[in-house]
């Protein structure tokens, strides 16, 4: 005789049930009152467990009979069995029975690649992204079908394993648990009448959804956005998340290097070394007119900044980053100036180091260098290649010696 059945009449079986008997018993009870199914219920669930758990364990079973409840408290110190909802799967599927298949408790997390400009970056912008997704059934709340029609598929008899066993040769056997084929692992079945019309059984539906992605000002490139939850439903598992990566098009005239807004200018020779205004439409619509100091010589390749006209600081974007301009100087066509009119320049510069013609000097001319000989090897390859940004010019010297 046992001293108390509460635990035994929460499942509905008998006290002498076996082990196998109190597992489909909990099985079948945990799959109706779990709180992503029947979130009414409320304790339900984690009473059901508790008394699976107790009843599953052999010497625990032992304690309870003898004991009833209080035994159960007394003899294991740290009392509570119950495991959080999530662990369904675990009791079923997971490690502890030994069982493979285990099934995920939570969706697959869906990344979506979303294409930004630099001024959506720079302004914050709300986008509205199209998904389709799985969402669980609302007509039978998950179930696949009427309530009360699902049964125990009939293959497994609930476990959602299949054991095939194998001859491998005179007297050894091998036994082999695979998923079952009948139910894929579900446990259950329902017979073709009583199926949900709305998802044909499957549990699940594909919907339409709009995701409204708001991007914040100084969001960057490959930044990720997190919809918790909003990815795939199934049954007894969270959702996923969907992720949603900015991708960041090439800008026109901006290049982005954190805060910063990296830009080239050209500017005319006269420009730099005269002093140079300039104008730089900014990415939200402004127009700065950027001037140099007068008096100020501005090389080719000088690099110069504007403060707080870069990207704005992400979470804080009323500060900025700078505006780093890089100048490239155009100089005037050879034969621009008359030659007479030379001389006259050349007294408005600094006076330069003539050197001391002697008679034993041979005189050469320069004549055009010509980049498709096999020189080009000797002068080497940088030369010839685009100058990565914001690295000095190198200058080519055609030296004649
Ligand atoms: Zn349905
Ligand atoms: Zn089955």
């Amino acid at each position: 005789m046992v001293k108390e059945t509460a635990y035994y009449d929460l499942l509905g079986v008998k006290p002498n049930a076996s082990t196998e008997e109190i597992k489909k018993a909990y099985r079948k009870l945990a799959l109706k009152y779990h709180p992503d199914r029947n979130p009414s219920e409320g304790d339900k669930f984690k009473h059901i467990t508790q008394a699976y758990e107790a009843l599953v364990d052999p010497s625990k079973r032992k304690l309870y009979d003898h004991g009833g409840e209080q035994a159960l408290k007394e003899g294991r110190g740290n009392g509570s069995c119950y495991r959080s909802p999530m662990d369904i799967f675990d009791l079923f599927f997971g490690g502890r029975d030994g069982m493979p298949g285990r099934t995920e408790r939570k969706g697959k997390t869906v990344v979506h690649k979303l294409s930004v400009s630099l001024e959506d970056l720079y302004n914050g912008s709300m986008r509205k992204l199209a998904l389709e997704k799985t969402i669980v059934c609302d007509k039978c709340k998950g179930r696949g079908g009427r309530e009360g029609a699902i049964g125990l598929c009939p293959n497994c008899h609930g476990s959602g394993m299949e054991v095939h066993v194998q001859q491998l040769g005179p007297g050894i056997i091998q036994q082999i648990q695979t998923v079952c084929s009948e139910c894929r692992g579900q446990g259950e079945w329902l017979h073709p009448r009583d199926r949900c019309r709305n998802c044909s059984g499957k549990k699940t539906v594909r919907v339409k959804k709009i995701l409204e992605v708001h991007i914040d000002k100084g969001m960057k490139d490959g930044q990720k956005i997190t919809f918790y939850g909003e990815g795939d439903q199934a049954p007894g598992i969270d959702p996923g998340d969907i992720v949603i990566v900015l991708d960041q098009k090439e800008h026109p005239f901006f290049q982005r290097n954190g805060n910063d807004l990296l830009m080239k200018m050209e500017i005319d020779l006269v420009d730099a070394l005269c002093g140079c205004r300039q104008t730089v439409s900014t990415l939200d619509g402004r127009t700065l007119l950027v001037m140099s100091s007068p008096g100020e010589v501005i090389q080719p390749g000088d690099i110069k900044c504007v403060p707080n006209e870069g990207m704005p600081i992400y979470r804080d974007p009323f500060e900025k980053g700078q505006l780093i301009i890089q100048f490239q100087v155009r100089f005037p066509a050879s034969g621009w100036l008359p030659q007479h009119k030379l001389s006259e320049l050349r007294t408005l510069f600094p006076p330069t180091d003539e050197p001391v013609v002697t008679e034993d000097m041979e005189e050469v001319n320069l004549v055009k260098f010509d980049h498709t000989t096999e020189n080009r090897h000797h002068y080497g390859k940088q030369v010839y290649e685009e100058d990565e940004y914001l690295e000095p010019r190198q200058h080519v010297q055609c030296n004649t010696s």
